[in-house]
This record gives C-alpha cells, sequence and structure tokens, in this order.
C-alpha cells in the first residue's frame, strides 16, 4: 500500500478536526466517550439503493414515467431511521380527503402490494375520476420490512404508540412484536401519520394488516366497512378479540370519530388486487367511466 500523498492527508486531518465533538461545542470530557459514533455521519441514501425488496416496490410505483392528466406528485417524503425514504403520494386535487397507509407492520407485505397496485391503477385515470383526493403512504415502515418484523428499528409497534388515553395498557410485555414504546407518539412513523391527519384532515383512513383475512374497524364506519366486506369476501369483524392501547384505529376512530378501516389481508398472490380491486374502488369512490 503507498503512503498517502500530503493532499490526501491534508483532507483526512480536515475531516477529523471538523468532524470531532469537540468542534461541535462538546467538553472534552465528552470526547473520549463520543468520539467513535460521532466520527461516523449518516448518508441519506434514496430506499431504491439500499434493499432488494424495497427496490421492488419503489420500482413499482415510480412515478417517473407517468404522463397523465391525473394530478399526481410525491409531496413530502420522510427519512426513517435506517434511512429509507418513506414516500408520500398525493393523488387527485379534491378538497375532501382519504389518508391511504400501507405497510405498518414490516412483516406484512400484503398490504403494501395491494397499495401499490391501487397506485399503478390510479395512476392511468384522469383526475375527474375520483371524488376525493387520495393521500398515499404505501410504506409507513420500510425499516420492518427490512428487518421483516412487525416494529420498527426501534423495536416498537407503531399500531401500539399512538398517544390513545390508555396507552401502554393491555401490553403484554413477553411479546416484543407488541412494544408499545416508553412514551407515545415517540416514533417517525407515528409523528409521520398524526402530522399528515392534522395537515390533510382525512374524513376517513384506510390501513392495511395481515393475515386475518377481515374486515376491521373503529368508529363511525360500519355501513362502508360492512360494503368493503360484501364486495372483497372478507368476513366483517367489529372486534379483534383482545384489548389493545396505542392503536391508530383507537386513537382516530373511537376517540377521534373519524372512520378507520382495516383490511386484514390473507394471502399475497397474483389474483390479490382483482380479489380487492371492486371493494376498494366503491370504498374511495373511484369511478371509471
Ligand atoms: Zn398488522
Amino acid at each position: 500500500m503507498r503512503c498517502l500523498g500530503f493532499i490526501e492527508a491534508f483532507i483526512i486531518t480536515f475531516l477529523i478536526f471538523f468532524l470531532s465533538p469537540s468542534f461541535n461545542g462538546e467538553s472534552m470530557a465528552q470526547t473520549d466517550s463520543t468520539k467513535k459514533d460521532s466520527a461516523v455521519l449518516p448518508v441519506i441514501k434514496p430506499l431504491i439503493n439500499l434493499y432488494d425488496t424495497l427496490n421492488y416496490y419503489q420500482t413499482k410505483y415510480d412515478t417517473s414515467w407517468y404522463s397523465g392528466a391525473l394530478s399526481y406528485k410525491k409531496s413530502d417524503s420522510l427519512v426513517s431511521k435506517e434511512y429509507c425514504e418513506i414516500d408520500i403520494l398525493e393523488i387527485g386535487k379534491r378538497d375532501s380527503c382519504i389518508l391511504v397507509l400501507g405497510g405498518i407492520h414490516g412483516n406484512e407485505l400484503q398490504g403494501v402490494d395491494l397499495v401499490v397496485s391501487l397506485v399503478n391503477y390510479c395512476k392511468k385515470l384522469a383526475d375527474t375520476c375520483f371524488q376525493y383526493k387520495l393521500v398515499i403512504v404505501p410504506i409507513l415502515n420500510p425499516d420492518g420490512i427490512v428487518h421483516d418484523t412487525r416494529t420498527n428499528a426501534n423495536n416498537i409497534d407503531i399500531n401500539r404508540n399512538f398517544p390513545t388515553k390508555n396507552f401502554g395498557e393491555g401490553k403484554n410485555k413477553s411479546k416484543k412484536a407488541y412494544n408499545c414504546g416508553t412514551e407515545a407518539n415517540s416514533e417517525i412513523e407515528t409523528q409521520l401519520v398524526i402530522n399528515l391527519v392534522n395537515k390533510y384532515k382525512p374524513f376517513m383512513i384506510l390501513t392495511f394488516h395481515a393475515p386475518y383475512a377481515c374486515i376491521n374497524y373503529d368508529g363511525p364506519a360500519l355501513d362502508r366497512a360492512t360494503k368493503l366486506s360484501e364486495l372483497t369476501g372478507l368476513k366483517l369483524k367489529k372486534d379483534i378479540g383482545y384489548k389493545i392501547s396505542g392503536s391508530m384505529g383507537i386513537y382516530y376512530g373511537i376517540e377521534r370519530n373519524i372512520p378507520v378501516i382495516t383490511m386484514e389481508l390473507s394471502v399475497m398472490d397474483s389474483s390479490q388486487w382483482n380479489r380487492n380491486k371492486a371493494g376498494l374502488l366503491d370504498l374511495l369512490k373511484i369511478k371509471v367511466k
């Protein structure tokens, strides 16, 4: 190996000096213990370059080829703990809005697959086909998908982290997968959902889980859930059978009276979109002439 040239040595010295904790205003007493961590700066990369599974989904709803009349844009996207982009898509120009959330649990890819199919279907339609604006997050928990876990990169179940009145109750500590965290709304993914609801004020939230093959709902959503159940063949189920806290359904459906509809999907196969298409188009009021 050759020796470092003067310029290379200068650059390295320059970087070490400016990235050191003391340069960032920390006391010398802290320097030794923090040196190792602060020497590594995070590199934010788009998710497409990082992970094969996510690459597949990212490519599937890539907007670059779309040139139709539909107003379709990637609005503010956010970066997860492990530096995956969490995309937010807006479809249509209507004021009244429905929020659609896929992939809240990383080991339930069925929902991501269905949401991506929905996005691809919508991309080919004109604005006039939409009665409502759709704000769609195809993959809310990309880190969970990367690790094939229900939880996010902090090992928190996002669907137990919402600041419900009963937050933390009924927590099954032996099951790490349902960990709500020590504080409500501590996770970037939970905060994202809350920010989106505050920003867009959706009159309904549609979310996806798996594999229990049923339609579940919270808040004033009985009629819509019944219709969705009839059209998809997924059994209507008011109660999932056990006490939970910190869920999106309780926070928005029960405590804020915003209908929250949960599609619990079953198997992910090539006919998943066809099985659920009529129900989704009816629920979201997408009308193809
Ligand atoms: Zn789930």
